[in-house]
């Protein structure tokens, strides 16, 4: 038996799609929380304020709305989970993360029979999967037309899709579950917090879920927020689902919402942490201090810097999100994308290629909001470049970044 040395993790520069470095607060709340139970008055009020300054984040009067412990996908199989055996779904799919979706979703809705058939890649009868070519958005018109055709009773979409770094339609999507009557899911993992909207204002979208570790900027694993509309809890309420400890109603009786109601003080649904608590009570804090508002108009300020001197080295970028860029190489170093961004990471430069066909390169500002930061980022991004044999002068390429923050 091997007892091996204290595992030490060097703090590199985490310039992906997630996570993004967690604010130093966020941390200092996790280290100087005292142990306490899960039952402890503080832990409680804790949740309690949380939950209210979520609403906040979100945009929303929905009283289900909460953290579910763990990664985005925690919160996905949260809202997914409204999804039974034998219903019919239209979920539209542009990357990576829409097709993992895509997958839970099959995953959901197969009958015993559908599922026995294909354990591990489900295909139920029930589902419709829209494939919409990586690079490219989910339209409204495309939703429109999809709903028309199928008229399902869920349709699920990706709003901002970290794979290919593509905004979909989220008017489009509400505005075409309200016209044929079909309950909107969607995955909001790379936007809340990053972009401004206010989920209230896409009525036909009844569940949402995000993640801790890109725009909330919590991830010492904290939580993944979910919001609810009443509609889709009464639903639940009607018919079940088949998890506990995802179960969008039992899950929500911790942070105080028993019943459909705001109630003083939370009970037990299972064991939480009182640092991860306060780590999320923080990140909240941050984030509604700096404003919705005012991060995302950080975001596309420093995104067009960043997207400017990419593009000034030759690179052509075909992502249009703000906390990510995703992009061709130039032609003489296509091919070595994979290569580039290995060297990169061996020195602590956390890059990215898309983990789906086609290969390209991802490289994301996630709380690298400062002009220091992004200069970095573009530096060390130019060195790895011109060691590839790339043709630009870095010089030129820094001057333009600096005349571009000179205004
Ligand atoms: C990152 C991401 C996920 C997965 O989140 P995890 O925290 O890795 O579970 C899901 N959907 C989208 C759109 C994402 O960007």
């Amino acid at each position: 038996m091997t007892i091996y040395p204290a595992l030490e993790i060097p703090n590199t520069l985490a310039a992906g799609p997630g996570p993004g470095n967690t604010d130093p607060r966020v941390l200092e709340r996790l280290c100087k929380t005292g142990v306490a139970d899960h039952m402890q008055a503080d832990v409680l009020r804790g949740m309690i304020e949380a939950k209210e300054m979520l609403r906040a984040v979100f945009g929303t009067q929905n009283i289900y709305t909460y953290g579910v412990g763990g990664t985005g996908f925690s919160g996905l199989d949260c809202v997914l989970s409204l999804i039974l055996p034998g219903d019919k779904v239209v979920a539209f799919m542009n990357g990576t993360f829409s097709g993992i979706d895509s997958l839970t979703i099959r995953m959901k809705a197969a009958t015993l029979a559908e599922l026995a058939a294909d354990p591990l890649n489900p295909k139920p009868a029930g589902v419709t999967i829209v494939e919409v070519p990586h690079g490219q958005s989910v339209t409204g018109k495309l939703v429109d037309e999809a709903l028309a055709l199928h008229k399902p009773m869920w349709a699920f979409m990706a709003h901002w899709e970290t794979g290919s770094g593509r905004i979909n339609d989220l008017q489009g999507f509400n505005d075409a579950c309200a016209k044929y009557g079909v309950m909107g899911i969607v995955d909001a993992v790379s936007s809340l917090g990053i972009a401004d909207y206010r989920i209230d204002d896409y009525p036909a979208v009844v569940a949402w879920a995000s993640c801790p570790q890109k725009g909330i900027m919590s991830l010492p694993l904290t939580y993944a927020p979910v919001s609810f509309k009443d509609e889709a809890i009464q639903l639940l309420a009607g018919r079940g689902c088949y998890t506990y400890v995802h179960h969008p109603i039992l899950e929500a009786r911790h942070w105080g919402i028993v019943g459909g109601k705001d109630v003083a003080t939370g009970t037990y649904h299972r064991t939480h942490s009182g640092y991860a608590v306060a780590a999320f009570h923080e990140a909240l804090r941050l984030l509604l201090t700096h404003t919705v508002k005012q991060k995302a108009l950080d975001y596309a300020y420093h995104e067009k810097a960043f997207r400017q001197a990419v593009t000034a080295m030759g690179c052509e970028v075909t992502s249009n999100m703000t906390s990510l860029i995703v992009f061709n190489l130039p032609a003489k170093l296509a091919g070595s994308e994979k290569d580039l961004v290995a060297k990169c990471r061996a020195e602590g430069f956390g890059i990215w290629t898309t983990l789906s066909e086609p290969v390209q390169m991802r490289i994301g500002i996630l709380n690298q909001l400062t002009v220091d930061a992004i200069t970095e980022i573009v530096s060390r991004f130019a060195d790895a470049m011109i060691n590839k044999g790339a043709e630009f002068n870095k010089d030129q390429v820094m001057e333009g970044l600096k005349a571009y923050y000179a205004g």
